[in-house]
Parts: C-alpha cells; structure tokens; sequence
C-alpha cells in the first residue's frame, strides 16, 4: 500500500508537536518535527557567533551542517555534529534565531530535501510551517493547527516553567510569539499558510485529548480508518 502521510502545519506555539507526537504513537507513524532541524542550524549558528540573520554566513555554514536525526524510545532525537541537541534547542535564543535562518532560501532547500527523504516510503506524521504546502504537497491529510496568540503564550510560559527554561514573562512571550507569527507568514520563501486542502483546527478552546480526537475525525474522515 502506498504510504501514508500526515502534515501538520500551523503557527508557533498551536501544539503541533504535541500532536504530531500523540498520533504518530497512536497511528505507528514515523513522526518528523521538522522545526527542530531550524533550530539546530541557529544552534550551530549561535555557538561560532554567527549573526542568524547574516545570510552569508549562515549559508556557509550549510556544506559542512551535519544533522541526523533518530529515535528513543519513540521520541524524535536531534544530532548536530553527532551530539544530542534536544533539550538545547528549546530555548528562546534559538527559538528567534531559527525563525532568522529558516527564511534564508538555500537553508530551506536543503533542510526540506531532507526531510523529503525521510519521509519517502513511510507512514510519517510531519509537523512544521510549509508541510501541507511544499514539503509534502500530495499529503493524503493535511491539517492546519492553530490558537489565539494569547493561549500559545500561556502555553509556551507553562511548558518552559515547567521545564525550569523560564527567562521570559508572559507578556514577553506574547510578544516574540507575535514577531515569529508576523517573521513566518511575511518571509518571501515558503511562508506560513494554509494550504488549500489543509483542514483548520482552532485548539484555543481544546485540550490535547479533544484535539486528538478532532485529528482523528479528520483522518477518518478522508477514508483512512484503516490506519486508525
Ligand atoms: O516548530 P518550531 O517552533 O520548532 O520551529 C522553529 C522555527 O523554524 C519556526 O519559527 C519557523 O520559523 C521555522 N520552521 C520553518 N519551517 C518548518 C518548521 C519550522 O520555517 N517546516
């Protein structure tokens, strides 16, 4: 059977990941969080002190970008020059200065041929900004994640307390949750956006189980009760 591919696309913050990750375990997915390889790019970027929004330089940086991506014990583990960057990540410094390279055109060429790869002959769930749109164009399900900008910030201030990430406050983070909305859906290469057959969600009033089960309704309802 030809395989299966799930996109899941919206703004920072919507709960992609989360959802990406719940369905890949419930469906048997591969699951790819394709935002996490940006942020390995700013990460590697940040640590030679690079300037993220230095095209030039970025780009010289990409021949020699050595990124791997595997799995344990189900969860997605990023490898930047064969070391676990995961948890590194996660910060807002490189929250910022991945939104910076991945509107860089030849950053996005090669990241998204990666991805392109690894997504060929497996039932992949894939999250990201440009899934829906140009990494997997022909996704059989295609799902637009979305919420108030004023949820994700709760969101976004709940997982980095919990995390001990907390630098920022709320209102902050609103704010740098809107410049990442505005930098995404304005950048002149792949902008954020929905794709014509992507199906939105709102999860400003679900929680992850309600969201779950709407994503659920959704893949049935394009006929694939089968993988379900
Ligand atoms: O999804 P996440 O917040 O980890 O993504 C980090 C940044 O990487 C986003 O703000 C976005 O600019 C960029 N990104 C992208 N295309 C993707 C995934 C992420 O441009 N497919």
């Amino acid at each position: 059977m030809k395989s299966v591919q799930i996109a899941i696309d919206g703004p920072s913050g919507a709960g992609k990941s989360t959802m990406a990750k719940l369905l890949s375990k419930r469906l048997g997915f591969m699951y790819l969080d394709t935002g996490a390889m940006y942020r390995a790019l700013a990460l590697k970027a940040i640590r030679m002190n690079i300037d993220t929004k230095d095209r030039e330089k970025v780009i010289e940086l990409l021949p020699s970008l050595d990124i791997k991506i595997s799995y344990k014990d189900g969860n997605q583990v990023i490898l930047l020059d064969g070391e676990d960057v995961s948890e590194k990540i996660r910060t807002e410094q490189v929250s910022m200065g991945a939104s910076d390279v991945s509107a860089i055109p030849e950053v996005r060429e090669k990241l998204v041929k990666m991805q392109q790869e690894i997504a060929s002959d497996n039932n992949v769930v894939m999250d990201g900004r440009d899934i829906g749109t140009h990494v997997l164009p022909n996704a059989q399900v295609k799902i637009f994640l979305t919420a108030s900008v004023y949820e994700r910030a709760k969101r976004r201030y709940n997982e980095l307390k919990e995390k001990g990430l907390l630098t920022k406050t709320y209102d902050e983070l609103v704010k740098e949750i809107e410049t990442r909305d505005y930098n995404d859906s304005h950048r002149s290469v792949s902008p954020l956006r929905r794709a014509d057959d992507a199906v939105l969600l709102d999860t400003s009033k679900l929680s992850i189980e309600e969201t779950v089960d709407e994503i659920i309704k959704i893949i049935k309802m394009k006929g694939f009760d089968n993988v379900i």
